[in-house]
């Protein structure tokens, strides 16, 4: 039997207004719906805006440190819960089992961060440029904060947005992925037993142009955090940009680990392996890019491709089950697209670029492990978003070939080098125009207490994660204390006193 998810609304779990409801499904067994899910409109979105801004006004009153308790109970009951959303995420997502204890767990550091950060919400201090007059800055909540997420981390990037929203103070609406609803009402019902208050937390479920626009123009939002496509950020971005609102953008990427002459091979593989066919390629710093120097090209296509038609493609929820389905058809379509591309525009490929319908799969959303070699530079294979575990290998001569390959496309999320020469990863550091590099490491793995985000069409210069993210949902106020009792002009009274 079906689960029935309803939006939480002003502490309420309510149907749609309209009565309206979608499905969702496993990727892995399309026949099996999840749940049945409210499928809301513009007026559910202004009703959950109503109650957050109403409660915006105690909830702002909450010592920091106190929201951050509240956050850090949150954490302590998804360590209790960990195992049932894994296992449920497999099943709504498609991510494999060990995957999916990996994208919960970042939520659960993410709720024990914020709860750090609730006893350090500190500001600045600083001498004035006058006599007895000190200057200061404090953070303040911004009000109700829009937040609109992908399917691809159904529990981590929800979390990554509601948390240090209500750390630092305001109150929220989200709206979820049609593709995984789910989670986040799980999440929900944790938030709820952890004690947040009425109004603070709203869910509103339903499709990105009417509930997601929504959220856009409604003027009672004053912040927008998006996770999703570089596509529809711009359309964000462009609406936002009409009431002024504060937006930050996570988009797409084309992110490429480049492996030199003098790389330990089976360690690039490795890395390799997990970054491009891990989550079935639809990370948002999935490797889709290997840029690999002409000396080790051969040995290592050999052993990747090797290792790559091992994999065991099955039911994300057993363990042994190394690549699991993409999230629906439409991306399965899209990703067999760019096999097709990649033929049409001379690309070899070497492995895969099929569905695998085999036994139980044949029920599922599953695409084999695709490689293809002899990629050019500016091809399309090359230079567009795939989301799907289809991996590119260019060869290049040089060092220098690489970082202009390597940068000579529209994203900048992730990266990394594979090198035993320490002066080729620092010049990689200095030289890549991303926002994450990794030296030696696949580019999959940020950790919730760094910064995260990319460069050019990947976002607009906001990072979440770490203590960046607290830059996003809040503002500063600049405070001046004139204790000298005399009027002080600032620029003006430049003496000083003999
Ligand atoms: P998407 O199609 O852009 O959708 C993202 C969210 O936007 C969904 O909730 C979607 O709703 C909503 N939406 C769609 N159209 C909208 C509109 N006109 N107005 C407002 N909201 C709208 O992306 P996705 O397929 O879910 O996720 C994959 C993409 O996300 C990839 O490009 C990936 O690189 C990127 N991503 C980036 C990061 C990062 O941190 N940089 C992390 C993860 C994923 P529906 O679900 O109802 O369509
Ligand atoms: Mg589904």
């Amino acid at each position: 039997m079906a689960e029935t998810i309803k939006n939480f609304i002003n502490g309420k779990w309510v149907d749609a207004k309209s009565g309206d409801t979608f499905e969702t499904r496993m990727p892995a067994k399309w026949n099996e719906v999840l749940a049945v899910v409210a499928k809301s409109d513009k007026e559910d979105v202004d009703e959950a805006v109503k109650a957050a801004k109403k409660a915006f006004k105690k909830w702002k009153k909450v010592p920091v440190a106190k929201r951050g308790e509240l956050l850090g109970k949150v954490g302590d009951i998804m360590v209790e819960r960990k195992e049932e959303l894994a296992q449920l995420m497999a099943k709504e997502m498609g991510k494999i089992i060990s995957e999916s204890r990996g994208d919960v767990q970042e939520g659960i550091d993410t709720a024990y961060y914020a709860f750090g950060e609730g006893r350090r919400f500190f500001g600045k201090t600083s001498p004035s440029e006058l006599p007895n007059k000190i200057n200061m800055t404090f953070l303040r909540p911004i009000g109700v904060a829009g937040m609109i997420c992908p399917w691809n981390f159904p529990v981590a990037i929800p979390t990554w947005k509601m948390f240090p929203a209500l750390l630092s103070g305001n109150t929220l609406v989200i709206k979820p992925a049609s593709d995984t609803p789910l989670m986040v009402a799980k999440l929900f019902d944790i938030m709820i037993e952890a004690g947040i208050p009425d109004g603070v937390i709203n869910l509103v479920n339903g499709p990105g142009s009417a509930v997601g626009n929504a959220i856009l123009e409604n003027p009672d939002i004053g912040v927008i955090s998006f996770t999703g496509s570089s596509e529809v950020g711009k359309h964000i971005a462009s609406v936002a940009g009409q009431s002024l609102k504060k937006v930050s953008l996570e988009l797409g990427g084309k992110n490429a680990q480049i492996v030199m002459d003098d790389a330990d091979i089976d360690l690039a593989v490795d890395g390799a392996l997990f970054g491009a066919f891990g989550t079935a390629g639809q990370r948002c710093t999935a490797t889709s890019r290997i840029i690999i120097h002409e000396a080790v090209h051969d040995e290592f296509v050999e052993k990747l491709k090797n290792r790559a038609e091992k994999m065991k493609i099955g039911m994300p929820w057993n363990e042994d089950t190394d690549l699991g389905p993409v999230i629906n058809e439409s991306a399965l379509k899209k990703i067999h697209s760019y096999t097709e591309i990649g033929k049409k525009e001379g690309a070899t490929l070497i492995t895969g670029g099929e569905q695998y319908k085999e036994g139980e799969c044949a029920g599922g959303w599953f695409y084999r492990p695709t490689i293809f070699t002899n990629v050019k530079p500016f091809s399309r294979l090359e230079q567009e978003e795939i989301f799907g575990p289809v991996l590119s290998i260019i060869k290049v001569k040089s060092f220098d070939e690489a970082i202009e390959v390597i940068n000579d496309v529209q994203y900048g999320l992730s990266s990394c080098i594979y090198t035993k020469n320490i002066n080729n990863a620092m010049h990689a550091v200095e030289d890549i125009d991303s926002g994450i590099t990794y030296i030696n490491g696949p580019t999959i793995g940020a950790e919730c207490h760094m910064p995260f985000g990319g460069v050019k069409s990947t976002g607009n210069g906001h990072r979440e994660g770490g203590w960046t993210v607290y830059e996003i949902y809040t503002e500063q106020k600049t405070v001046y204390i004139d204790y000298s009792g005399k009027l002080q002009k600032a620029q003006i009274d430049t003496s000083i006193e003999k």
